[in-house]
């Protein structure tokens, strides 16, 4: 095993360790641990560390500093972003391979700041229709497979929630949501879809989400995991 980790002492009483966007892999060591015992915990968590470094991993390299948007990520992958300078009057996003090209009308004449504008506008835009387009596809397969009707979808830019659902079947989704992998996505769309038949989060509900996905839990913790990158990747 060769990863690379930061140990960060406190005045905690036990070890443990955490993977996030942010740092990658961290131990976290009471101040008197030794070298020993940090390198007997990685081993012991090897199997779990394999299984939840890779996808950060290949994340964390790939996210850039803040301002400048090269990467995209799209259904939990991460795509180059290619700008072609458009002649149509119209600016557009399409994904080609391993690359959203963005094509940007006028965009020859812009400045920087206004060409990574530009570029911000149309990505959000692409971002809205196609998470439109997917979600509603998703939302009308579920439904009939849970025999429930909702009303309508509406995609969201909200900070805190992945999705909500109203008693009179209006559901709401993130527009981030649509970055992470296509399993989460399918989590969100069922849970939602669920409170039409439990509009709580009792014992039954989950049940019930259970019966369809029965590895929910473990999706739940792939949302977790990925929130902080989804927020990193998100420059719009
Ligand atoms: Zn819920």
């Amino acid at each position: 095993m060769d990863y690379k980790y930061t140990v960060r002492y406190s005045k905690r009483k036990t070890l443990a360790i955490k993977i996030s966007a942010e740092e990658g892999l961290v131990v976290l060591a009471p101040y008197n641990c030794s070298k020993k015992y940090i390198d007997k915990l990685l081993k012991e968590k090897q199997q779990w560390i394999e299984k939840n470094y890779k996808d950060i991993y290949e994340l964390r390299t790939s996210i850039g500093d803040r301002e400048n948007i090269e990467k995209i990520m799209f259904l939990g992958k991460v795509y180059n972003i290619k700008i072609r300078y458009s002649s149509l009057k119209k600016s557009a996003a399409a994904l080609e391979g391993d690359t959203v090209t963005v094509r940007l009308f006028g965009a020859l004449e812009f400045n920087e700041e206004n060409r990574i504008k530009a570029l911000r506008t149309v990505l959000r835009a692409w971002y809205a229709e196609e998470g439109y387009e997917i979600l509603q596809q998703k939302t009308s397969r579920y439904a009939e497979r849970l025999g429930v009707k909702f009303n309508k979808i509406t995609i969201k830019d909200v900070k805190t929630r992945w999705g909500s659902c109203s008693s009179l079947g209006n559901i709401n989704y993130n527009i981030r949501l649509i970055m992470m992998p296509e399993d989460v996505v399918d989590y969100i769309v069922l849970h939602e879809l669920s409170h039409l038949v439990y509009m709580n989060h009792s014992k039954e509900f989950w049940k019930y989400v259970e019966s369809f996905i029965t590895d929910y839990k473990s999706r739940e913790e792939k949302l977790k995991r990925l929130s902080s990158s989804v927020k990193l990747y998100w420059k719009f």
